[in-house]
């Protein structure tokens, strides 16, 4: 079972890494962004560390709102908002449990991702989070490594796409035959949670 110390651990792990990767997730946003995603999350991770050092909620759900809570308010881009909205609606779904299976958790993520593909438009294939996302939750049944792998083969899959949402999209065919930065750090918080369970 997963508890509300598994969710902070997650969360941890995910704003390391989101530290340790920021420069090549800026440069993934350099050709078809404003080069500035790494720096994006590096700002929101760092708040929602602080704010779950903080406050400690006792509840996996309260873990994942507080976390979405943050990402919102700190981060200015697109992805702020929309990372802000995966983890509140996936907060939100686990309710007030103690803890949760790996069931449960892949439920509260699918409805997060519904959130975002309901606020930002994109559907499957139009070159954005979603298309590491969506993956991954179908393949969380399989464990948190099926996951990863599923996230970081969808990531890698955006190159080839054009991008249809976002700032991408303003390049048209021009957004071709480059990775995804949101896609690149969604497969970066969906590598933590085996970080978390270790
Ligand atoms: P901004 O584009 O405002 O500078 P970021 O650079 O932080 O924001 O984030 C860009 C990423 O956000 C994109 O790579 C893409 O994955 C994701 N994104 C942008 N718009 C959307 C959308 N409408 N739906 C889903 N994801 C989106
Ligand atoms: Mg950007
Ligand atoms: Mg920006």
């Amino acid at each position: 079972m997963l508890d509300a110390d598994f969710f902070r651990r997650w969360m941890t792990a995910a704003a390391a890494s989101v530290d340790r990767e920021a420069q090549r997730l800026t440069d993934l946003d350099s050709p078809i962004g404003d080069a500035d995603h790494g720096s994006n999350l590096q700002r929101g991770f760092t708040a929602v560390v602080a704010a779950l050092e903080k406050e400690a909620p006792p509840t996996p759900g309260g873990v994942l709102t507080l976390a979405g809570h943050q990402l919102i308010s700190t981060v200015g881009g697109a992805s702020g908002p929309l990372y802000g909205t995966l983890l509140r609606r996936a907060g939100k779904a686990l309710g007030d449990a103690a803890e949760v299976d790996t069931g449960q958790l892949a439920e509260a993520l699918r409805a997060g991702v519904d959130g975002v593909m309901t606020l930002g438009g994109a559907a499957p294939g139009d070159k954005t989070m979603i298309d590491a996302l969506l993956p991954a939750v179908d393949a969380l049944g399989d464990g948190f490594a099926a996951a990863r792998a599923a996230a970081e083969e969808g990531a890698v899959a955006t190159i080839p796409l054009q991008a249809r949402k976002g700032r991408a999209s303003y390049l048209g065919a021009r957004s071709i035959g480059h990775q995804d930065p949101g896609a690149t750090s969604s497969a970066l918080l969906i590598a933590a949670l085996e970080d978390a369970a270790e």
